[in-house]
């Protein structure tokens, strides 16, 4: 039987052996724990699809002696992570650090994809002056090396805009094989059964021929979709009675402007803990000396204390960063994000739906942190706020002040609805996301 097994390794399987061997080769020669934890984000790349998207390396050339500056181009493949592009491309590990230490505020780089693309810029004596990060196809990030020898961390994003899309179709089985079928994705079938799981029982109450329609928005740039997505209304019609979701500020309600999720929480804790840290866009950081914002609170909880999400949501990432520990981030539909760092234990898994109040972590010290604490964040269409200060929906409905803002959207959105004859044409384009 053993030998029938040797004859299972294809050549495909020897390659990934030959990369797998190297990853481990690297990460034992790496000097620190910090660095092998940099190498956790490629292991979950699936390689069934990295391998066919494979890209030619970047050559691996001598650094030039000429007074050129030189900028390279590195297409991330399958086992790629940055000590190894870094090491690749004869840049010291001292600089991944301070890399690192930029990104704790932003977390960017634990998401390299293969197929995504990094730009590498040198000064004429081969120092590394510029790190680029191609995050989609109109977003980067890049981060700057200083005079100091730290880095800035800076967004650049192209204009966009937003088409609508609209799907519908018919009850056929559950609502979600029947959305998948007119071609709606996981994470908004997810966000439409939270929207519209307060007013029915997706199980119970839908029956074979109810009828649903979705305005998806889809973010442009000139010429090609982002792959930035957002739901912006919903409605299904059973035989007794519609229920609709319409999104209005960054948030969703339903046709009488009645919030159809629950408002939300102000602390991510059950009781409320000292502040040891505020959010401060210029704060002198307590390790490093060196001024950076703080896009967070810290909460002085001791190492166990339950961490709570304070929406209801989807957990859209976990991970373990060498400076802010392991982390959650949860994004609650609309606009809102919220993000929670140095967790001791985390009790959700990603992809996971969470409800308002439901207990997530175990707070912790993991990460580069000066005592037991959580860093809590919260993210407004993808720009940090101050979580204790923010305006965030804790009222139930829409406020008397937008009442007539709300009926526009809700006539326009309805005709779309209504009118919009095809699930796949670009029906109408909104100018700005926030309406
Ligand atoms: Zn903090």
């Amino acid at each position: 039987m053993t030998f029938n097994r040797v004859q299972f390794f294809t050549p495909l399987h020897k390659i990934l052996l030959v990369m797998a061997s190297l990853i481990l080769a690297i990460a034992v020669m790496m000097p620190s724990n910090q660095a092998s934890a940099l190498l956790l984000p490629s292991l979950s790349i699936n390689p069934e699809t990295s391998v066919n998207t494979r890209q030619p390396l970047a050559k691996k050339e001598p650094l030039p002696q000429s007074d050129n500056k030189k900028q390279i181009q590195w297409q991330v493949k399958l086992g790629d992570n940055l000590s190894y592009i870094f090491q690749e491309n004869g840049i010291p590990a001292a600089e991944l650090q301070e890399i690192m230490q930029a990104d704790t505020q932003h977390l960017d780089l634990e998401a390299l994809q293969p197929g995504g693309r990094l730009g590498l810029d040198f000064t004429d004596n081969n120092t590394l002056s510029q790190l680029t990060l191609y995050r989609d196809p109109a977003r980067k990030i890049i981060y700057t090396r200083q005079s100091d020898g730290s880095y800035q961390h800076q967004k650049k994003q192209a204009k966009t805009h937003w088409v609508s899309e609209v799907y519908r179709g018919r009850i056929e089985g559950s609502f979600y094989l029947s959305a998948r079928h007119v071609g709606l994705d996981q994470s908004q079938i997810a966000l439409i059964s939270q929207l519209l799981g307060y007013q029915l029982d997706f199980r119970r109450d839908l029956r074979a021929g109810d009828r649903f329609t979705v305005v998806i928005g889809r973010e442009m740039t000139d010429k090609i979709a982002t792959g930035q997505t957002q739901v912006e209304s919903v409605s299904l019609e059973r035989r007794q009675r519609t229920h609709y979701a319409f999104r209005f500020k960054g948030h969703y309600y339903d046709d009488k402007g009645i919030s159809v999720t629950p408002a939300f929480l102000r602390w991510p804790t059950h009781k409320r803990f000292r502040i040891s840290s505020a959010f401060n866009k210029n704060r002198l950081h307590p390790i490093t000396k060196r001024r950076a914002p703080h896009h967070g609170v810290d909460l002085a909880t001791p190492v166990g204390t339950p961490i709570l999400s304070t929406g209801d949501g989807v957990v859209t990432r976990i991970g373990n960063h060498p400076f802010a520990g392991k982390y959650i981030d949860i994004n609650h539909g609309g606009s809102y994000t919220t993000r929670y760092l140095h967790l001791h234990r985390i009790q959700v898994k990603r992809g996971s739906q969470v409800k308002r109040g439901q207990r997530i972590a175990l707070s912790g010290n993991t990460g580069r942190s000066t005592g037991p604490h959580l860093h809590f964040e919260l993210h407004i269409d993808g720009q940090p706020v101050d979580p204790m200060t923010a305006k965030i929906p804790t009222a139930a409905a829409i406020k008397p002040q937008n009442a007539s803002k709300f009926a526009d959207l809700r006539q326009q959105q309805l005709a779309v609805m209504q009118h919009a004859t095809s699930n796949s044409g670009l029906q109408t384009a909104q100018k700005s996301r926030d309406f």
